[in-house]
């Protein structure tokens, strides 16, 4: 406890000299405990177990009572709401998203709060319509994956691998307008020339690592305190590989420490960020018969609903496990209470642990 205290007085002393920074990763879409971190699939997340669990606190048992679509599901966890919007559609949240609560509360401009989304059909969700927030108090949303289209004039076929969509959703991806206003954000805010962002696009394996790129260069170029990252290739899932599944859980294990990483090599960043890493939810749980396994999250069973959540960095208590349930809309709260905003309309409640 001493140590947890001190550890908690030099954030305050270190915060008063920068901006305190939060990053929200979802662990997504969609991963079992049983793949994670109960004790069978620990193996599959070496760098969270070794690198990331010593410095966090540890949540056990996180439950998620709403819809289990990505888009529904993130947008909740945005709102600290259980949203009902339609997951197919490209709806904005009905409530406050926690950028209009960061934002308004604290009169931040746009380019303090971020979102970096796999498809898109995330692009609506940096913002609500919601009266008295809403227009003009959201997230900045970039899709990596549109950015790459807009750059690419030809040879769609290099990228095909980055540019496949939400695997589980094929047909409602919006078409999105604006491709030069992409390039705008590519060449102007990210300083990145369309040539060196497709050179670097061929190197990468897989859409995730295209939007961990891009988190990258929004960090350097504009450190936004409040950045929200969506990861998505474990929901290859979906196509029935188990394998496909293991190595996206893998990749995602990899790139939640290259991020780590980048927050300690980062002066911006470094010693006053606090960041989170959870899934959206879960997935079918393999006994039950009106699902097939892993492969889907459609029964809303128990191991579809239950998950994990880590925080950890500036002001968080290293190396404590909680096993108390705590709920998805509690995040929206608890980042409130660490920033300095209420969320007013959300359903959750700042988790005590963490503030
Ligand atoms: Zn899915």
């Amino acid at each position: 406890m001493g140590t947890a205290l001190m550890s908690r007085a030099r954030f305050a002393l270190g915060a008063a000299a920068k901006k305190r920074k939060v990053i929200v990763v979802t662990f997504g879409g969609g991963a079992r405990d049983q793949e994670t971190f109960a004790p069978q699939g620990q193996e599959n997340i070496p760098h969270l177990m070794g690198e990331l669990i010593p410095q966090s606190s540890f949540f056990t048992h996180v439950m998620n009572q709403g819809i289990l679509g990505h888009y529904v599901a993130t947008a909740s966890l945005a709102t600290g709401v259980y949203e009902t919007i339609n997951n197919f559609s490209s709806l904005p949240p009905e409530h406050p998203t926690v950028f209009e609560y960061f934002r308004k509360a604290l009169n931040r401009p746009p380019s303090d709060a971020w979102v970096v989304a796999p498809s898109n059909g995330f692009n609506r969700i940096g913002e609500s319509e919601c009266r008295s927030y809403g227009p003009g108090l959201g997230a900045r949303v970039v899709l990596p994956k549109h950015l790459l289209t807009a750059a690419m004039s030809v040879a769609a076929t290099d990228y095909e691998h980055l540019l496949r969509d939400n695997y589980e959703t094929p047909t409602y991806t919006p078409q999105l307008g604006g491709g030069e206003f992409e390039l705008h954000q590519l060449e102007m805010i990210l300083k990145l020339s369309v040539d060196d962002f497709k050179a670097h696009a061929k190197t990468l394996s897989s859409p995730d690592e295209l939007s961990m790129y891009i988190v990258r260069q929004v960090m350097r170029r504009e450190a936004p305190s409040l950045l929200w990252i969506t990861m998505h290739d474990i929901d290859i899932a979906h196509a029935g590989a188990y394998s496909l599944y293991i190595d996206g859980i893998q990749r995602t294990d990899r790139l939640c420490s290259e991020l780590w990483k980048t927050v300690q090599s980062e002066p911006e960043y470094a010693g006053n960020t606090t960041m989170f890493i959870l899934p959206d939810f879960g997935r079918d749980a393999d006994q039950d018969s009106g699902g097939n396994g892993f492969q889907h999250h459609r029964t809303g069973d128990v191991a579809s609903r239950t998950t994990w959540m880590m925080a950890l960095g500036g002001g968080v208590r290293e190396g404590v496990i909680y096993d108390q349930p705590v709920q998805s809309t509690d995040l929206v709260p608890t980042l409130g209470a660490m920033l300095g905003f209420s969320a007013s309309l959300s359903q959750g409640k700042p988790i005590r642990e963490l503030v």
